[in-house]
């Protein structure tokens, strides 16, 4: 089978051909121009990338849509995730926002998220979601992952996910469990 990924992150599309598998293909597609970002939640994105992405192809497209969610902030950064401390933020500038918005604070408790929307010809007909559940930590440790992954503490890795290999990491992930649903949709169907 072959399906056609919304991205051309080269991380990103590593993580989709472990999850995979062998028999399925996945063949990156990059829009013309980029599509606006402008929904209020994960799903909303993921459906408007996915929609727009899979005009350009014949066959099964998906797109996704994730970002850091923490109960303290009532849910920030959520899909401001990528530009919390500004329109071209930094790793490191959302990390220190991040932490400083933290301060006094008690209550850790954050999840990754991720949506993927799987469409045809400019119709989505799925979505997936994806969450994993973790700690913000004020001092961020490792120099692995990317984003706000060196203040994501994982209880049952006893770590950050900068501080274990990105192969551990993926085999939790919030990436990982929405892929996961949709190649068992797909084989499904
Ligand atoms: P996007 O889906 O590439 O737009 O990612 C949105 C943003 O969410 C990223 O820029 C990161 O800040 C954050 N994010 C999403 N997934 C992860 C992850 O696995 N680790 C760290 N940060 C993440």
């Amino acid at each position: 089978m072959t399906l056609f990924a919304a991205t051309t992150n080269q991380g990103k599309l590593r993580e989709f051909a472990l999850a995979a598998g062998d028999g399925i293909e996945i063949i990156p597609v990059s829009p013309p121009s980029p599509v606006d970002e402008t929904g209020d939640t994960f799903e909303e994105n993921a459906r408007l990338k996915a929609a727009a992405y899979s005009q350009l192809v014949e066959g099964w497209l998906f797109a996704e849509d994730s970002g850091l969610e923490v109960m303290a902030l009532g849910g920030a950064p959520g899909v401001h995730s990528a530009r919390f401390a500004g329109p071209i933020a930094t790793d490191s500038q959302n990390n220190g926002k991040l932490v400083g918005a933290l301060l006094d604070q008690p209550d850790r408790r954050a999840r990754y998220v991720c949506v993927i929307a799987l469409a045809r010809v400019g119709e989505v007909v799925a979505t997936f979601r994806g969450e994993v559940e973790g700690e913000i930590i004020d001092k961020g440790r490792g120099q692995g992952g990317f984003g706000y992954d060196p203040h994501f503490f994982y209880p049952p890795f006893e770590a950050t996910f900068a501080e274990v290999p990105a192969e551990r990491k993926f085999l939790i992930s919030h990436r990982r469990r929405a892929l996961d649903q949709m190649f068992a949709w797909l084989r499904q169907a």
